[in-house]
C-alpha cells in the first residue's frame, strides 16, 4: 500500500475505520517522510537490526522500519489500532505487533534478549518513565532514537551551569550520550501538539563512564540537589525526605572536594555528584 506519511492516505485511514484519536495515550501521528526517514538514519537501522518501536500508532514509522530493519518488535496500548495495524503492514513479515503497555511487558522476553534498537515517536505524557525504564532494567538497547517534547530533547543533552540542566540530564547521561537529531514542528503531526518536538538519540555507553559505589544512592542525592534549585546543595540534602544526611557532612565532604560550602547542584558535573555520593554514602 501507499506509505501513511503521505497524510492523504492516513486521512482514508482514519475514516475508514472511524478511528477516535486518543489525547490520554499521547496520540499524535507523523504524516511526513522525510522526519521519518530522518529517524531512521540517525538509528542508524540495517538488515541485521533487531528494532523495537514503541506505540505504532497505525503504523506510519513501522512501515519505514520493516523496510530497513531484519525485525520489528511495535508495542501499542491502544487495541482500537490492531485491526488497522493489521491493514497497514500486512505486506511486512518481519513485523510482530503486540498489544501490551510499554511500561508492564518485559522486553527481554519479547525479543529473546537480543540486543535492540529503540525507535519511537513517543508518546509525551510518559517519556521519562519509559526512558528511564529502559536504561534501569538493564535491558540490552544499544541505542534509544526517539522524538521527545523539545524541552525534555534539551533537559536530557544539557551540561551543568544552564537552567536545563537537572535531574534528568544526569540520569540520562550516566547511561549514554545524547545528541539532538532534529527539531520537529508541529505541522508534521496529526493531530498537532501544541508543543515543539525534537529527536533525540541517546547511544548507550559500552562502558560505565562514571563509577559509583552506590548508583541509587547517587540518584537520590541527585533528585535531592535539584529538588529546590535556588538552594544550596547542602540545605538541598539536608532537607530532603529520601535521605537523612546533615549539613556538616555535606560541607564536610564539599571540603575534601575543594567545593564552596554555597555551591548549588546546577554547578556539579555527573564526575562530582559520584564523588560526593561516594563520600557520603559510607
Ligand atoms: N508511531 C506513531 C507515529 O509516529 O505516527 C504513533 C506515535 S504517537 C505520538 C504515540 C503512540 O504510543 C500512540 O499510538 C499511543 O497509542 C501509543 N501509546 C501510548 N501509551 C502507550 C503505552 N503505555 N504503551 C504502548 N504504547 C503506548
Amino acid at each position: 500500500m501507499e506509505k501513511l506519511s503521505n497524510p492523504k492516505v492516513t486521512i482514508e485511514i482514519i475514516q475508514k475505520y472511524n478511528f477516535a484519536f486518543q489525547k490520554r495515550f499521547g496520540q499524535n501521528f507523523l504524516i511526513d517522510g522525510h522526519v521519518i526517514e530522518k529517524i531512521i538514519r540517525a538509528a542508524e537501522i540495517t538488515k541485521d537490526d533487531v528494532v523495537l518501536e514503541i506505540g505504532p500508532g497505525i503504523g506510519t514509522m513501522t512501515q519505514y522500519l520493516a523496510e530497513a530493519a531484519g525485525e520489528v518488535f511495535a508495542v501499542e496500548i491502544d487495541k482500537n489500532l490492531l485491526p488497522i495495524l493489521a491493514e497497514t503492514l500486512a505486506e511486512y513479515d518481519n513485523v510482530t505487533v503486540v498489544n501490551e503497555d510499554i511500561l508492564k511487558v518485559d522486553i527481554a522476553a519479547l525479543t529473546g534478549g537480543r540486543p535492540v534498537k529503540v525507535v519511537a515517536n513517543l508518546p509525551y505524557y510518559i517519556t521519562t518513565p519509559i526512558i528511564m525504564g529502559l536504561f534501569e532494567n538493564h535491558i540490552p538497547a544499544t541505542s534509544i532514537t526517539v522524538m521527545v517534547q523539545k524541552e525534555v530533547a534539551e533537559r536530557m543533552q544539557a551540561g551543568p551551569g544552564g537552567k536545563d540542566y537537572g535531574a534528568l540530564s544526569l540520569a540520562v547521561q550516566y547511561y549514554a550520550e545524547p545528541y539532538i537529531v532534529a527539531n520537529v514542528p508541529p505541522n508534521c503531526f496529526m493531530p498537532r501538539p501544541n508543543v515543539g518536538s525534537a529527536v533525540i538519540r541517546l547511544t548507550r555507553h559500552t562502558e560505565p563512564k562514571i563509577v559509583v559505589k552506590d548508583e541509587k544512592f547517587m540518584f537520590k542525592l541527585i533528585r535531592a540537589s535539584f529538588n529546590q534549585r535556588r538552594k544550596t546543595l547542602q540545605n538541598g540534602i539536608n532537607n530532603s525526605a529520601e535521605l537523612s544526611i546533615s549539613k556538616d557532612a555535606v560541607v564536610e565532604a564539599l571540603r575534601k572536594m575543594g567545593l564552596s560550602e554555597s555551591i548549588r547542584g546546577e554547578a556539579l558535573t555527573l564526575a562530582q555528584f559520584a564523588e560526593l555520593s561516594d563520600l557520603l554514602c559510607e
